[in-house]
């Protein structure tokens, strides 16, 4: 259930990004063009011999305009907190600097285990250039060029090896597991306690644990639940807290293990880059979404604040149009009784299925109203609609010209679907393959 984390350290113009980008590969491509959407990404899937991992470049984590050694250090750090496998990646044309010897003294005293690429060997005659990295005391090291997608192979192979044994879902598939994500401070902590005091709540005696996380689960009105990594979200990693970041990758896993996730924005504050970087992943990875905007106590409210707040997070959060938005106070308890009930239903609608013969009579309505586009005299033509899963629920649309499905129609029957159907709270995912 949690894949495997691989980190990829170094230091910057090693060729980190270039090496991430061939490894994670065309999946990038997949991810949906959406405004609003995060484009650099710093943490991706990944594939190899079946095997699949999550893959972290932790150079795109800036951390500000630290100098070179603090950032290679709070570099290396998460990557030993965060991966089980770390690839350390050298410049095989400049030799071994002190910033490499730094990270490789840190590498070495975790008990991580370590792959180390040496990039930018175009070539076979540069192999000479290798020797020398072997004094910095890690296993073999590997000649590779992510320009030319050299060597990676080798690499990958050695990094499977080391991968923890798969670890088994510790809860049933009926559980709803939830993560609570955003910025330190704003008030994750006090929501997760207020809602474990609720009525009816249970909480179980035994906290679930996985390989890293401390899981709370519990039971409201016969309805398993679960707080995906509540420890997390309570302990301040040094490394982000220090530099005003917060855990970029605790959050990323908990959204992993998540089916839904509550995206926790401060009334006080408002949204910043940093949320809406962490909801775009939310979306991405396909999780259910509640926003919850907490300490509206703490605001000064006439009639119209709330739905203010509500246009501008709208505007700024696009390409989460389908999340519903709690306004509550931790502090107060105002309104926290609904976030349960709403996880329940959006749960719900990230699993409806609709039936074939419901769902096509909906698109031929739909398509009765508005047409499908031409290009080049051609018309794009619906033969049939399927949805082929849930989690969140995904529709293949049979079609004469898949290139004919453009974004603003595919945009038009995401919208009569959800017209349609309740699927607050769920995104949706459409895809068009040819079949005349
Ligand atoms: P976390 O870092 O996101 O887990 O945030 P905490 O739960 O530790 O809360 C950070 C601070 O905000 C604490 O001082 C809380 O007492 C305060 N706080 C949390 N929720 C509320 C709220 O609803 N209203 C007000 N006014 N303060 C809150």
């Amino acid at each position: 259930m949690t894949k495997p984390v691989v980190a990829i350290v170094g230091r910057p113009n090693v060729g980190k990004s270039t090496i991430f980008n061939r490894i994670v590969g065309e999946r990038v491509a997949i991810v949906e063009d959406m405004p609003g959407v995060t484009r650099d990404r710093i943490y991706s899937k990944g594939e190899w011999l079946n095997r699949e991992f999550n893959l972290i470049d932790t150079g795109g984590i800036e951390l500000g305009d630290e100098p070179l050694l603090v950032q290679m250090r709070a570099q290396a750090e998460l990557a030993i907190k965060e991966a089980d496998v770390i690839i350390f990646i050298v410049n095989g044309r400049e030799g071994i600097t002190g910033a490499d010897q730094e990270v490789a003294k840190l590498l070495f005293r975790s008990d991580k285990p370590v792959v180390l690429g040496v990039n930018k060997i175009d070539n076979p005659d540069m192999q000479e250039e290798l020797y020398e990295f072997y004094s910095l005391g890690m296993d073999t090291p590997y000649p590779i060029s992510g320009s030319h997608g050299l060597g990676l192979g080798d690499l990958l192979d050695d990094v499977i090896k080391h991968f923890p044994d798969e670890e088994e879902d510790p809860y049933d598939e009926d559980t709803i597991r939830i993560s609570l994500i955003g910025r330190p401070n704003v008030g994750k902590s006090s929501i997760v306690n207020a809602m474990l005091g609720e009525e009816r709540v249970i909480v179980s005696n035994i906290p679930g644990t996985t390989r890293d996380a401390i899981d709370t689960p519990f039971t409201q009105d016969d309805q398993d639940y679960v707080l995906i990594d509540t420890a997390g979200m309570r302990k301040r990693g040094k490394v982000y807290e220090a530099t005003e970041k917060y855990s970029v990758l605790r959050s990323l896993k908990a959204i992993e293990r998540s089916n839904v996730v509550l995206v926790v924005i401060n009334a006080e504050e408002g949204l910043i880059e940093q949320d809406k970087k962490i909801a775009g992943y939310a979306h991405e990875a396909g999780r259910a979404v509640v926003i919850v905007v907490n300490k509206w106590d703490a605001v000064a409210k006439d009639d119209k604040t709330m739905k203010n707040f509500e246009t501008k997070l709208r505007e700024e959060l696009l390409f989460l149009t389908y999340a519903p938005i709690l306004f509550v106070s931790a502090k107060t308890k105002q309104r926290l009784h609904t976030v349960l009930p709403m996880v329940k239903k959006v749960s719900e609608n990230h699993h409806l299925r609709v039936p074939t013969n419901v769902l096509n009579d909906m698109i031929m309505d739909a398509v009765a109203m508005n047409p499908t586009p031409t290009d080049k005299g051609k018309r794009l033509k619906i033969n049939y609609v399927t949805q082929v899963a849930v989690e969140p629920p995904t529709f293949v649309f049979f079609v004469n010209e898949p290139e004919l499905m453009h974004f603003s129609y595919e945009r038009f029957l995401e919208n009569r679907l959800r017209a349609t159907f309740d699927f607050e709270g769920t995104p949706i995912k459409i895809f068009a393959r040819k079949k005349n």
